[in-house]
């Protein structure tokens, strides 16, 4: 299926905090389709935004290189490539020990969904006005939740709510998580990338609202309002991917496309056919005037003579 898809994104530093740590780049035709990343850094003064940026100029960097492979193994590698230069460049400089990042990271090519994270950013699939969460948290409280040892509502409110329990460039290692592989997405799809700074005010049920209500852009600046209206206690990044309608691929599609060509090229060929009458005209109009002009040219010449 081809597609045709329509990007907002949005990025604030919120209402607590004294810098933007989140990053993200969106970018067309890697040799893996399209390429959409949201990091959230961490860790020292300078430190979470180093780790945000190097993570995503390094998939950017990776995916556009890497054409070997298919584009999960492409995310993945790229993810684990990211891990290593965050790492090594916190190892390179005493102030930027210990950083990392999340990373929520979304390609698509022919119709086709990839996305992987680490971390709590996350991404959504929104689909006939019902909206999927299609990452897991790597959380202390999602492990919580999963054990049964608190409820969803509980682990909403929770203590330890904000402590990761995998992200990249925190170890030499990482382990990445492939959400969904490869997956056919339909026409009216929206898929919502966000840093944890919007899930941390805004329900699932708002966020479907919003997304769904109005254009990409517009739907991305009005859920970093709606998380600073509720507090802004962290940066805020939303990137909303729209896939709005489909080319005509069909065969009646095509089909009338081809007709509407063959009407066009009709059409040229006659006005030039016309083109080359009309210049043909004109010159043996201009031709047999000149003649006439000759002639009464050689004609008054004679008379003159004869006098
Ligand atoms: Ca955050």
């Amino acid at each position: 299926m081809d597609l045709v898809l329509e990007t907002g994104n949005a990025t604030d530093i919120g209402r607590k905090r004294d810098e933007n740590q989140d990053y993200f780049g969106a970018y067309e035709g890697t040799p893996h389709g399209d390429l959409w990343i949201v990091c959230d850094g961490m860790g020292g003064v300078a430190g979470g935004r180093v780790a945000s940026t190097v993570a995503v100029e390094q998939i950017r960097k990776e995916m556009t290189s890497n054409h070997q492979v298919d584009a999960p193994t492409a995310l993945r590698d790229a993810i684990a490539k990211a891990n290593a230069a965050v790492y090594e460049r916190s190892q390179q400089e005493c102030g930027l020990r210990g950083m990392g990042t999340t990373v929520v990271a979304l390609i698509i090519s022919d119709g086709k969904a990839t996305i992987a994270h680490v971390g709590d950013s996350r991404a959504y699939l929104l689909r006939r006005g019902k909206i999927q969460q299609l990452t897991k948290d790597h959380t202390l409280v999602e492990e919580l939740v999963d054990s049964g040892s608190i409820s969803k509502e509980e682990g909403r409110d929770h203590p330890q709510g904000h402590v990761i329990t995998r992200s990249v460039g925190i170890r030499g290692d990482v382990d990445v998580e492939i959400d969904i592989e490869n997956s056919e997405l339909q026409m009216g799809d929206r898929i919502l990338l966000c840093s944890d700074g919007l899930t941390g005010h805004i329900s699932d049920d708002i966020i479907a609202e919003v997304v769904g209500g109005m254009n990409p852009q517009a739907a991305s600046q009005s859920l970093v309002q709606l998380a600073n209206e509720a507090g802004g206690d962290d940066n805020i990044t939303v990137q909303v991917i729209d896939v709005r309608k489909t080319a005509s691929t069909s065969w009646t599609d095509r089909l009338l496309n081809t007709r509407k060509r063959v009407r066009f090229s009709v059409v040229v060929v006659w006005f030039l056919i016309g083109g080359c009458v009309v210049g043909w005209f004109a010159y043996d109009l201009w031709k047999n005037q000149d003649m006439e002009k000759n002639v009464d040219a050689l004609e008054s010449q004679d008379t003159e003579k004869s006098l």
